[in-house]
């Protein structure tokens, strides 16, 4: 299946991320995402179109359009718990890169996560999880190892931790979906990390 064009290039996509969580930040919202509402049936019609795929955790700290100011139709949304690669959420960005041509995928991670304090955790109480949950923290696993290199359980270091499992996120769609690793090396599709601070809701992009 060849992609479709999309008519936002990625760095202006990203401008657009940015330009929304500023927006965010400052408490305030553009009239454009306000009225958004009244394009659902021009989407529900003509397709969607979103200009950015973004892996994101499942918290709901980090609501992702309302972080961006963005409004429906504007960003291909994959949650999970710790912004994992799944074999599902690889899947889905490969529709959305594939159908929509969409041209930037964000992978997104936030401080203060829960799931990355149960994954650098998860050597002391092996047996407090869930067998779901526990398939989730073992997709941590890579960084939390580095991450207890750190030392001491501290807030900083759960941050560092969550900044590292970005990028061990990035690493497994690049080794795991060939799909998404042929559309970024022909510069179809840009990959960027980013970190959600979760008290004031600013993103910080690699
Ligand atoms: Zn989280």
């Amino acid at each position: 299946m060849s992609q479709s064009m999309n008519s936002v290039p990625a760095d202006a996509a990203l401008r657009l991320l940015k330009e929304g969580n500023q927006r965010f930040v400052q408490g305030l919202r553009s009239v454009e995402s306000m009225v958004r509402s009244r394009d659902l049936i021009e989407l529900a019609e003509k397709g969607q179109k979103p200009f950015a795929i973004v892996l994101a955790c499942a918290d709901s700290r980090v609501p992702t359009e309302i972080l961006f100011d963005r409004g429906p139709g504007d960003i291909f949304v994959c949650r999970v718990a710790g912004n994992v690669a799944t074999p599902a959420i690889m899947g889905s960005m490969e529709f959305a890169a594939e159908q929509f041509g969409s041209a930037l995928l964000v992978v997104m991670g936030h401080t203060r996560c829960g799931a990355i304090k149960a994954a650098l955790s998860m050597k002391q109480q092996p047996d407090g999880l869930s067998p779901n949950l526990k398939m989730v923290v073992d997709e941590i696993e890579p960084a939390a190892r580095l991450g207890r290199e750190f030392g001491e359980f501290t807030l900083e270091n759960v941050d560092r931790t969550a900044w590292l499992n970005v990028q061990h996120t990035m690493d497994t769609i690049r080794k795991k979906s060939p799909v998404l690793a042929s559309l970024i090396a022909d510069r179809k599709l840009t990959m960027v990390g980013a970190l959600c601070n979760i008290e004031n809701g600013s993103v910080r992009f690699e």
